[in-house]
């Protein structure tokens, strides 16, 4: 499963971003943007911000999920194809923040979505969102390779390994 291995490898060196807000105050987003300026050289790990989630590997969400965003936040989700990785950027998408007691905030975006790695900071800064970033490449590359194990040890009749698919 050599091919498989050069795949995993070839995902985890040109990851293309998407980033949504699902309802804060927007000093994240421009943190977030800041990120993406040639300033910071995100194109060194391959990262690139794409316009649509079905183009995307990452999916970097700010702000607290509020009530009415919930669905669309959902539907961005199950328009990216798998394997797909969630980034919660700044304290409000980790816990609803200042803004956590809002009658129409639900809290955090773990609690619409299977969040990998949590940046904390309100706003953090972009070099903690691309070390957050860079912890979402690590899990990539490792969970392609279980995931190209498994496969090797199917075919070859192997026994049973258990491996977390999105
Ligand atoms: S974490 Fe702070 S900066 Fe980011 S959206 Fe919340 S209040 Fe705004």
């Amino acid at each position: 499963m050599m091919l498989e291995k050069i795949i995993a490898l070839s995902r985890k060196s040109s990851p293309w971003v998407a980033h949504f807000n699902s309802g804060g105050c927007n000093a994240c987003d421009i943190e977030v943007m800041a990120t993406l300026t040639p300033r910071f050289d995100v194109e060194r790990f391959g990262i690139q911000l794409k316009g649509s989630p079905r183009h995307a590997d990452i999916l970097i969400c700010t702000g607290p999920v509020t009530a009415q965003i919930r669905e669309r936040l959902l539907r961005v989700y199950h328009q990216m194809p798998a394997p797909k990785y969630i980034v919660a950027v700044g304290s409000c998408a980790l816990s609803g923040g200042v803004f956590h007691d809002c009658y129409n905030v639900l809290g955090g975006v773990d609690r619409v979505l299977p969040v990998d790695v949590y940046v904390p900071g309100c706003p953090p800064r972009p070099d903690a969102i691309i070390a957050g970033i860079v912890k979402v490449l690590q899990k990539m590359e490792s969970d392609a390779l279980e995931l190209a194990d498994y496969r090797q040890a199917s075919a070859a009749g192997g026994g049973t390994t258990h491996v977390h698919l999105q």
